[in-house]
């Protein structure tokens, strides 16, 4: 029996009264049906409703031949008058994105020919995918249109016109469609097929927010939020913003310019560290002049620093220069470098005995090792000892 499809009369309605007419059980609960239902079922990229039919509560909503079934986890007694509860703010906020991606795929179309080609509603934003490149420009000026349509406060129209009626009407389609064609209409923004609900003015999206714009296929993909999601997000990037500002004691609007200046005077100091490095490593290298097979502790080097270092004990050497860098607790990464000898043995000697891995070619090998400093030096003394080095 087809259902009186309330949500199509009043796209505001979040309560209502029916008649269970049906109630049979399913997989995962009862599949009831009524009389006239708020509940909107999935489709047209719309998901379905949630809310509850007297003290059942609504898990899936689906249309079968013009019927409206509500999948609940409790059965209803047929013939009895039930109060249908919506999950308004999941209800509102999805025509918040429906509504808002209509406008701006209206203006996209008018502007380029596009098709809005893949449309889906995820937890945090809604995608949006047009057949064509939509230059950066052209987005910004797009979305400040979208918003003014939504400041206008414009009645959406929701109809089907008669089949003498349709071949006049002007939609935006993929493709013709036979009669009957449901039309919803934002005036001077967008007229298109679509079956969903959507907000019964336009200034109920409240505001639509382009994210991201990136090339899929043979257009582009848009990330983009509308309503209180809107809002919301921008709430959190601007408390984020809040935080860099108070960090950087800039203006809130001049974080940008604050974080490059911050980034050029961290590169300026990584110079300067570097050239500090290069003479403390040429020092502690002369130190070891003229010694054999010199082991080298310092804590805190970063991998290049640790392999030049060890390439500055090794050059004023003759035989294998190692350096450890880090503590007994948290282990050590290690460099091994000669200009005469094979260091892979020793590497592999270190990694394998004591717990570690590592790798390199015959002159220089790097790795990590668990052990202690006293571990260490030990099996260093004994692996030259009974290579004779
Ligand atoms: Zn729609």
């Amino acid at each position: 029996m087809e259902t009186r499809k309330l949500y199509y009369e009043d796209c505001l309605l979040r309560e209502f009264s029916a008649t269970v007419t049906g109630c049979v059980p399913a997989e995962n609960g009862y599949l009831i049906t009524l009389d006239a239902t708020a509940f909107y079922p999935e489709g047209g990229g719309q998901a379905c409703d949630l809310g509850t039919l007297g003290d059942s509560r609504v898990l899936d909503v689906q249309e079968r031949d013009s019927e409206v079934q509500h999948l609940c986890d409790k059965p209803l007694t047929v013939g009895s008058t039930v109060t249908g509860q919506l999950d308004w703010e999941r209800r509102f906020d999805l025509m918040q994105q429906h509504a808002g991606e209509h406008i701006l795929s209206g203006l996209i179309h008018r502007r380029f020919g596009y098709h809005n080609v893949g449309f889906h509603v995820g937890q945090e934003v809604l995608e949006v995918d047009f057949d064509g490149p939509i230059p950066a420009e052209a987005l910004t000026e797009l979305e400040t249109l979208a918003n003014q349509a939504v400041w206008e406060n414009l009645p959406v129209r929701c109809w089907i016109p008669s089949a003498q009626e349709l071949p006049d009407v002007h939609y935006r389609r993929k493709r013709e469609l036979p009669w009957p064609v449901r039309i919803v209409e934002f005036p001077g923004y967008d007229a298109c097929a679509c079956c969903g609900v959507h907000v019964a003015y336009t200034g109920q999206i409240g505001l639509i927010k382009i994210l991201s714009c990136v090339k899929f296929h043979q257009g582009v993909r848009l990330e983009m939020v509308c309503g209180k999601r809107a809002y919301d997000h921008l709430c959190r990037v601007y408390e984020q913003n809040r935080q860099i500002s108070q960090l950087l004691s800039s203006k809130p609007l001049e974080t940008a310019p604050a974080v490059r200046q911050l980034q050029e005077r961290l590169g300026a100091e990584k110079y300067r560290c570097s050239a500090l490095e290069k003479r403390m490593f040429a020092a502690i290298a002369a130190g070891y002049q003229g010694i054999d097979n010199p082991v080298h502790f310092e804590e805190g080097l970063s991998s290049a620093a640790l392999r030049e270092l060890t390439d500055a004990i090794a050059s004023t050497c003759s035989g294998i220069a190692a350096v450890f860098s880090g503590t007994d607790a948290e282990g050590y990464s290690f460099c091994l470098i000669s200009s005469r000898e094979d260091v892979s043995g020793l590497g592999n000697a270190l990694t394998q005995e004591l717990g570690g891995r590592g790798g390199g070619r015959s002159g220089a090998f790097q790795g990590s090792i668990k052990a202690t400093r006293q571990e260490i030096a030990a099996l260093f003394d004994r692996f030259c000892r009974i290579n004779g080095l």
